[in-house]
């Protein structure tokens, strides 16, 4: 497997424990949610960056044996902080080191180890060929070991998929620092990592993924509204986003604004097309009048310009900003998530409009399915959260004070919004994706886990899928050695 330069060039090899000068800065490097880098919470007792897989079943083999718990960060986006933070003595285990990337753009596959980000991935495809891409996230530091085993959800998901649907073969280090690729692991576990999360069932060291072919041109545009206006068309949009070409993401961010001095909500129509303008146009004439899209709004670019452009990176034109390893808009955040199967009525988004005047910087991003999604069989992975769903919906809630006093506020705040749309969003369970990672929803009990206790969440992350994730991990991981709050439990059912 080839190592390419970008990652050669900021290698930093390290043992770290608590007492290295550089402990507290390296614990930060990859904690991407300031929230936890103050908190009260345990530290790790070592630090390792392991260059090749023997120094990853190294470690493996000897914190089980030490009696440690181990953490993996990746890309360290983890919502609740769960890739550093554990309540018994543990040690983390940071892949930045490991993060080769080897395409083969002749087959329209690559190998992909596990520390690197979907930045990096872009960036690599993009130079190898202007016409092949890769469904995963939006933004390019989020880490392909944590986004890929949770399902992984972006501009492509209509016409692709998640990027888990896109995973041909992977190696993981089991609880006995076995190295297993797909036919050793077996098809349940190959199942199981690419959805139910990996921090479960062992350390996944690499990724084999399909690429897929994107058309040379393609055509960003995003139009703001606001006030009661954005609220009739984002009423509108839920019962035609689900329905447009495959070729067509046109997304939803709502996010409190101030307007001529005046608080408001700006509902942002943000959309790709897998095709050229003139294709465009006349398809939003016809499926979304009221937007009254122009020629003007649209942007025509290549496949990776379009990534730059999502991640927030408006008329950057260098490439290399995909290669930074921390996260664009860095602050203290909490997330929460649903599914939305019927359209909210429009007279609920006055409310929404109103809670979201009352804090700092709010968001709820609205990502439609439909296309392919509704034709992946619930089953096929650990993510069931296909056919039926309009779309997901994202809530942040971003400050920038660190303290207890404002993080409570804020977690308070979105709570109460969450709440507040219980009676509009897919129930029975309340659904939710596992990569917008939420303990508000469930958590396994303190010493032990327990199946009973872990079905609150496990359904609704995975529905259905939860029963074969625990038998999956009884065989996996017996003793429930790779455990944390949200871990697939053991069979044990109260
Ligand atoms: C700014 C931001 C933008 C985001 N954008 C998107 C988006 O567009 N689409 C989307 O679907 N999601 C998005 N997410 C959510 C993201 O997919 C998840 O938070 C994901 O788990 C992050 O992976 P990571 O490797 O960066 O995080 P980490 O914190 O490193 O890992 C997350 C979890 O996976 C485990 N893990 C990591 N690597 C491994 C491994 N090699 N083996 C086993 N377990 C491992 C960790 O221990 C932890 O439990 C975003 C998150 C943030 C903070």
């Amino acid at each position: 497997m080839s190592c390419h330069s970008a990652a050669n060039a900021s290698t930093k090899q390290y043992i770290h424990s608590t007492d290295s000068p550089m402990y507290s800065s390296l614990l930060q490097s990859f904690q991407q949610n300031p929230r936890w880098v103050n908190s009260k919470t345990r530290k790790p007792l070592f630090m390792v960056a392991p260059t090749n897989e023997s120094e990853i079943q190294a470690a493996v083999i000897c914190s089980k044996a030490n009696g440690l718990q181990i953490r993996v960060v990746s890309g360290g986006h983890d919502y609740e902080g769960l890739s550093y933070r554990c309540g018994s003595p543990f040690i983390v285990i940071d892949l930045i080191n490991y993060r080769s990337i080897d395409i083969d753009s002749g087959l329209q596959t690559a190998w992909v180890q596990a520390g690197a980000t979907i930045g990096e991935l872009y960036h690599e495809i993009a130079g190898k060929s202007p016409v092949l891409g890769f469904p995963a996230g939006l933004y390019p530091s989020v880490g392909v070991g944590g986004h890929l085993s949770g399902g992984g959800l972006g501009t492509l998901v209509r016409k692709f998929g998640l990027a888990a649907d896109n995973i041909v073969d992977a190696t993981i280090v089991d609880v006995n620092g076995k190295i297993l690729d797909r036919k050793a692991m077996g098809e349940d576990i190959f199942w199981a990592i690419r959805g139910g999360g990996g921090s479960s069932f062992g350390i996944i060291t690499s990724w084999k993924i399909k690429l897929v072919e994107v058309p040379s041109k393609v055509t960003v545009f995003t139009v703001g509204k606001i006030g009661k206006e954005a609220q009739k068309l984002v009423h509108r949009w839920q019962y035609i986003a689900d329905k447009l070409s495959e070729d067509l993401f046109l997304r939803v961010i709502l996010q409190n604004s101030d307007v001529n001095g005046t608080r408001t909500v700006k509902a942002s129509f943000n959309s790709l097309f897998l095709g050229e303008a003139d294709k465009l146009i006349p398809l939003m004439s016809n499926a979304f009048p009221e937007l009254d899209l122009k020629s003007e709004n649209c942007i025509e670019m290549n496949w990776i310009q379009s990534v730059l452009y999502f991640a927030g990176f408006i008329n950057q034109e260098n490439l290399n900003v995909l290669l930074n390893r921390t996260t664009l808009f860095k602050s203290n955040f909490k997330g929460k998530s649903d599914f939305v199967q019927n359209p909210i009525p429009e007279t609920a988004f006055d409310e929404i409009w109103e809670k979201f005047s009352r804090v700092e910087s709010a968001f709820m991003l609205l990502d439609p399915f439909g296309a392919r999604m509704d034709e992946i069989p619930d089953y096929e992975l650990p993510f069931p959260h296909r056919k039926g769903n309009l779309y997901n919906i994202q809530y942040l809630v971003k400050w920038q004070k660190d303290g207890i006093v404002e993080s409570k506020r804020n977690v308070e705040w979105i709570r109460d919004l969450y709440e507040y749309m219980t009676p509009f969003v897919a129930h029975s369970p309340r659904a939710a994706y596992f990569n917008y990672r939420d303990l508000d929803i469930g958590t396994n009990t303190k010493d032990d886990t327990n199946c009973s206790k872990a079905m609150i969440w496990g359904t609704k992350y995975f529905k259905g899928n939860f029963e074969k994730l625990v038998q999956v991990k009884t065989r996996i991981d017996p003793e429930n050695y790779f455990r944390n709050e949200q871990s697939i439990p053991v069979m044990k059912y109260a």
